[in-house]
């Protein structure tokens, strides 16, 4: 019982119960799974991009240019 419980995980998309050696559950949560790496990515370098400008925009400031 114990061993089961350590060896199951669960699917990142759909939160199911699955076996370990796959990263998903189904190919429709697979390709789910790649859109929503994407999306946290593209998020990611928004957030360094906003962060860089905002960096720039207070220097700019701050010398009085
Ligand atoms: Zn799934």
């Amino acid at each position: 019982m114990a061993e089961r419980l350590v060896q199951h995980k669960h699917c990142p998309v759909c939160k199911k119960a699955m076996s370990t050696e796959k990263e998903t559950c189904s190919e429709d949560c697979a390709l789910r799974h790649k859109i929503q790496i994407k999306d946290r990515k593209r998020t990611m370098y928004f957030f360094y991009f906003s962060m860089v400008v905002l960096v720039v925009v207070l220097a700019v400031q701050f010398l009085g240019i």
